[in-house]
């Protein structure tokens, strides 16, 4: 059988459900036609998703950033500052406890609590913070922070991650957002986060908090000078805590952003990489329910075209973001927007939950939510020139 003869049988292996192996993934990102492995990942989704396949979801949501302050100085983070820095910054209860009130008031259903792993701050600090959150908007869904965040935490409180885990999400952390994932395998990892935890015990951590109840998303960092191996180690890694555990909701890959940090941009992930990962992740990840397109990294053209390789989510009207931004990311969108992109990629645009419910199904354009204050806001603080009031006043109190 021809090599071409080869790639085509796995292809449509793929296409028709069958497990694939780390190899075979490898084969088709490197070498399948674009268009025959968009189409083969498209008809996964269409098979996962039969009878609402004709929609592509979004979530609208806030990102809350509590500190810049960081230890852990990341090569591709243009977010942090060391804590001694006077670029340090904190934000206070009720501050936080504003930006959710706005959240709510703009039908957003969700907050995701982000920030630097500051020296002093151990899991009494997200306790104290998450409770809060919950007392006074218990319909907002903490959709936040990751495996990183619970080991400098635990490491801060001397607790084990267990005890972390249980503990906050006691507290009202109702889900991980997977951050810190970047990249899983170790050479890739120590290039640009040499003093993050392993990828192991990323996924270690994960994987203590799927059996403790709490799920969470998946999420990939692509363009730092990572090899095409490397990039689909990362999601046989997923895919084999996921065989374990099922408690990855998604699958989120994103861009490196080249500003404002120590990497310098020197190397990127090109859109054509971007979408054959996209399509190789829905082919490959036959255990996770699903892939999400994110237009805020790589454009909003590029984010409809991933809903044609095998995404059905394109992500969320964010209403303030501050550390993708920071490094350069200037895509920016509204809710009118978004239920525009949606439908000219073909789908019917559906406002989800967090665990992908369909809230509202945008089938009438008519009928369309018609509040312009639904807007992603980007470096809203960390950089001058952000998008929103410089106190983040995203609702007018006058
Ligand atoms: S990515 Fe997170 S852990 Fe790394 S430097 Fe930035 S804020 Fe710190």
């Amino acid at each position: 059988m021809t090599e071409n003869a080869d790639l085509t049988s796995v292809l449509d292996r793929a296409a028709q459900g069958g497990r694939i192996t780390a190899e075979e993934a490898l084969e088709l990102y490197r070498h399948a036609p674009l268009h025959a492995l968009g189409r083969a990942a498209d008809a996964v989704r269409r098979r996962r998703y039969a009878g609402t396949e004709h929609i592509a979801t979004y979530i609208i949501e806030r990102n809350i950033n509590y500190t810049n302050a960081c230890v852990t100085a990341c090569k591709f983070c243009a977010f942090y500052a060391p804590p001694k820095s006077d670029k340090v910054w904190t934000r206070d209860l009720d501050d936080i406890l504003r930006r959710c009130a706005e959240t709510v008031e703009l039908g957003g259903t969700q907050v995701m609590f982000q920030g630097g792993h500051h020296p002093d701050y151990g899991v009494e600090y997200y306790e104290e913070h998450f409770s809060a959150i919950k007392k006074a908007f218990p319909q907002l869904v903490i959709h936040s922070l990751g495996a990183s965040e619970v080991e400098h935490m635990s490491r801060i409180s001397g607790v084990t991650p267990e005890e972390a885990i249980e503990r906050i999400h006691a507290a009202g952390l109702d889900s991980f957002a997977g951050a810190g994932a970047e990249l899983l395998p170790e050479r890739a990892r120590n290039a640009i986060a040499p003093l993050k935890e392993s990828g192991e015990r990323w996924l270690e951590i994960m994987e203590i908090a799927h059996r403790l109840g709490v799920e969470s998303t998946s999420t990939m960092l692509m363009g730092t000078g990572e090899t095409n191996a490397e990039r689909i180690e990362h999601l046989r890694m997923i895919r084999d805590v996921q065989d374990r555990t099922g408690g990855f909701r998604a699958f989120i890959p994103y861009t490196y952003q080249p500003q404002n940090n120590v990497l310098k941009g020197r190397t990127q992930a090109t859109l054509f990489e971007y979408l054959r990962l996209i399509a190789v992740a829905r082919l490959f990840l036959d255990n996770v329910a699903h892939i999400q397109g994110s237009w805020l990294t790589v454009g909003k053209d590029v984010g409809q075209l991933s809903l044609h390789y095998g995404a059905d989510d394109l992500g969320s009207v964010m209403l303030e973001e501050n550390v993708v931004s920071s490094a350069g990311a200037k895509h920016r969108s509204n809710l009118t927007e978004l239920l525009h992109l949606i439908r000219a990629a073909g789908r019917v645009p559906a406002q989800r939950s967090t665990t992908y419910e369909h809230l509202l199904v945008n089938d009438d354009p008519a009928n369309d939510p018609a509040d312009d204050r639904v807007v992603s806001h980007l470096s809203s603080t960390a950089l001058a020139g952000g998008t929103a009031h410089p106190e983040l006043k995203l609702i007018d109190a006058g």
